[in-house]
């Protein structure tokens, strides 16, 4: 059977991962679509040093976190 999204996002980089912990914390069906790398931009960077409360971290390991963290509220990423 075909799913339902309350919320559908285009794009997985830090602002859509964002928007769907959000969604996904407002008990909205959630999906983000990403048609490259979950992460987006943000992945493809070697060190983070500017993110609040993380003082130094990769791009991959930073963005698989906030990924995570979207998972943990149900939402898919396709
Ligand atoms: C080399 C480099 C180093 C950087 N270093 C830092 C840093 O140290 N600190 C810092 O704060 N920022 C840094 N940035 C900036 C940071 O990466 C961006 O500010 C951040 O990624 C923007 O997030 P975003 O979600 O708005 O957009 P993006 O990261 O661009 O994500 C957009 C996503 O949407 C997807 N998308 C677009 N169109 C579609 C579509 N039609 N269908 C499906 N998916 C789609 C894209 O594939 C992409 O994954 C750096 C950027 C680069 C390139």
């Amino acid at each position: 059977m075909d799913s339902m999204y309350d919320l559908i996002i285009i794009g997985a980089g830090p602002a859509g991962l964002a928007a769907g912990i959000y969604g996904g914390r407002a008990h909205l069906n959630t999906l983000i679509l990403e048609k490259s790398t979950i992460g987006g931009r943000a992945y493809t960077t070697r060190e983070i040093v500017n993110y609040p409360g993380i003082p130094t971290s990769s791009g991959p390991d930073l963005t698989a976190k906030m990924s995570e963290q979207a998972g943990n509220f149900g939402v898919e990423i396709k």
